[in-house]
């Protein structure tokens, strides 16, 4: 807000709601027009209300567009014919994905197609962003459509509440299984419910996906790279992913694919379905060797975490990393905010036998950090913290946080039996276990500097680094997991005094030494919660410190103009920048 020299109280009301919303937080207030007499009462004008057009455009234009591509120059002629079939099947995931997202969501992009108006074209702009008519930016505010957002998305009915799916299990012991199962949409069967497989209920996208992906199979000349295509082309059609898990766990070749349904981000109603997604990448041989000295010390740093013996576990020791650049992405993986990184499969079942393979998605973090990262750094630290911004400790972190989804609890104990504390948790386990990696990451980090695997004095820029990324995370919102997941780092930092802010400038002075401490502190208390699989605890932690407080508010409204996010192009799938 600029000098504003007499408010009236409707006038204060209007700049402090401008100012709490920081896409209009930079708008020029106009200056209240001198009268010529002096004691007669001063007219104060209202700065005029944005339209609801410029509210859009504003929201739009927090997404950069940026092209991500790979130089596949040097790739023989089957390989770069097998990448188109696998960008062919790719593409069908997104159907899916859109109907996972919300039952709705097609005949609506139908209805904002046809609607030319200024408004309507940016609602369809921003639908095609958010993959659906509610701001995931904003909890899920809708901008295309009256309705909220259904907590179960497109997986329950629109009007099942949790309560009553539990029930329904509990009365139904024999649907249990499926009910609970990944791959399964429920749906109702006049007054029953009932579960109807993925493999069934998408089969008009995953037969011409398994179709795509054997084509591919048959053109590429990598063994590996044939033979998961084969087994997941299998999986499209039964619904048994396990041998294709296994299988992409073993795929050694340049060009990858990640395709199938994986996160369960997407159900904020219990936290037990996946949404289909897609990678298509061109990975760097050498790049990823490089990185291979850390997944030795995964069991080491396990042993290291500062928690009980007996809260540690033992894991898969195989963990390949790979370094890859993206060329295309669809589904769940290109919605609103882009994925940097993943580690994959999901099944502890899988994990436990061959670990998790961890993906880092090159052009797309260079990418992150040169047009968000480092604008976000320099506003949220002074100046002589700033100058530690590092796009190599970025890096780190982005890699060490996926190295650190594979340490910690994974199983815990409910009702006397073993399950995937991903189960006991329900909804809070996904905004939990991203803050764990992201806190376990920089632990981790921390861990190898001690070690000499990395310089001691990368340390300041790691720490400081990792800092201010919490910002770009947070800024994700948090409706959605690794947002809510800063939200949680954040205000313990604060509170543990490791990061003090500036009143006026929305700055903050990192206390090195503190916050180290107290990412010890965050690291054993998330692992204690899901060790126990205290669903009540997790919950309390996330209601305390999962928010955006108004200290944290009011530092995210001094990043005005830093985009939230990139909004990817690809052109190996024929999508340019316009010129
Ligand atoms: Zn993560």
């Amino acid at each position: 807000m600029r000098s504003t020299p007499v408010l009236s109280t409707i006038w204060l009301a209007l700049a402090l709601a401008a100012c709490q919303n920081p896409d209009v937080s930079t708008r020029e207030a106009p200056k209240p027009k001198p009268k010529p007499t002096t004691p007669a009462p001063v007219v104060i004008e209202a700065p005029p209300e944005p339209t609801p057009e410029e509210l859009l455009r504003a929201k739009i234009d927090r997404f950069v567009a940026v092209e991500l591509t790979a130089d596949v120059s040097a790739l023989a002629e089957p390989e770069r014919k097998a990448l188109d079939k696998l960008i062919e099947a790719a593409r069908l995931m997104d159907p899916i994905f859109d109907r996972q997202a919300w039952a709705g969501n097609p005949a609506l992009r139908a209805t904002l197609e046809k609607d030319t108006s200024p408004l309507g074209q940016l609602k369809l702009d921003y639908f095609t962003i958010m993959r659906g008519p509610w701001d995931r930016q904003d909890h899920f505010a809708p901008f295309a459509t009256d309705k909220p957002h259904p907590a179960g998305a497109g997986f329950y009915p629109e009007d099942l509440a949790a309560d009553a799916f539990k029930q329904w299990v509990a009365d139904h012991p024999k649907d249990k299984a499926a009910f609970e199962g990944l791959l399964t949409v429920i749906g109702r069967a006049g007054a029953s419910l009932e579960a109807r497989r993925y493999s069934t209920e998408y089969s008009e996208w995953l037969e011409p996906a398994a179709r795509a992906l054997e084509e591919a199979a048959g053109l590429t000349k990598n063994k590996s790279l044939k033979k998961f295509l084969t087994s997941r082309a299998k999986a499209f059609r039964s619904d048994d992913y396990y041998q294709s898990d296994k299988d992409w766990m073993d795929v050694d070749s340049v060009v990858e694919v990640t395709i199938g349904p994986y996160e369960t981000y997407e159900d904020e109603l219990l936290g037990l379905k996946a949404s289909y997604e897609a990678f298509v990448t061109v990975s760097d041989p050498k790049a990823s060797e490089a990185l291979a000295k850390y997944k030795k010390y995964l069991p080491e740093m396990e042993q290291h975490l500062p928690i009980p013996d007996e809260v540690k576990t033992k894991r898969g020791a195989a963990s390949p990393i790979r370094v890859v650049d993206l060329v295309f992405t669809a589904g769940d993986a290109r919605k609103s905010v882009q994925t940097i990184a993943f580690n994959l499969p999901n099944d502890e079942k899988v994990r436990a036998e061959k670990g998790a393979k961890k993906v880092l998605l090159r052009n797309l973090i260079e990418a992150k950090f040169n047009t968000i990262m480092r604008p976000i750094g320099e506003q949220v630290l002074g100046p002589d913290q700033a100058v530690s911004l590092s796009s190599e400790a970025f890096f780190l972190q982005v890699l060490f946080h996926e190295l650190s989804h594979s340490l910690g609890p994974a199983f815990t104990t409910k009702d006397g039996k073993k399950v995937d504390v991903r189960v006991a948790l329900e909804a809070s386990y996904s905004p939990l276990e991203e803050a764990k990696a992201d806190v376990m990451g920089v632990f981790n980090v921390l861990f190898m500097i001690e070690k000499g695997e990395l310089p001691a004095a990368i340390k300041e820029k790691v720490l400081l680094s990792y800092f201010a990324g919490l910002f770009r995370s947070i800024r994700f919102g948090t409706a959605e997991a690794h947002g809510r997941g800063a939200a949680v780092q954040l205000n313990r930092f604060i509170q543990a005094g490791a990061a003090v802010p500036e009143s006026s400038t929305g700055k903050f002075r990192v206390d090195l030494a503190k916050l180290e401490a107290e990412i010890s502190t965050l690291v054993r208390d998330i692992c204690l919660i899901q060790h126990a699989g205290d669903k009540a605890a997790a919950d309390k932690l996330l209601d305390e410190h999962g928010k955006v407080s108004a200290i944290l508010e009011f530092a995210l409204s001094k990043l005005g103009e830093v985009p939230v996010d990139i909004r990817p192009l690809y052109p190996l799938a024929g999508e340019v920048l316009p010129k």
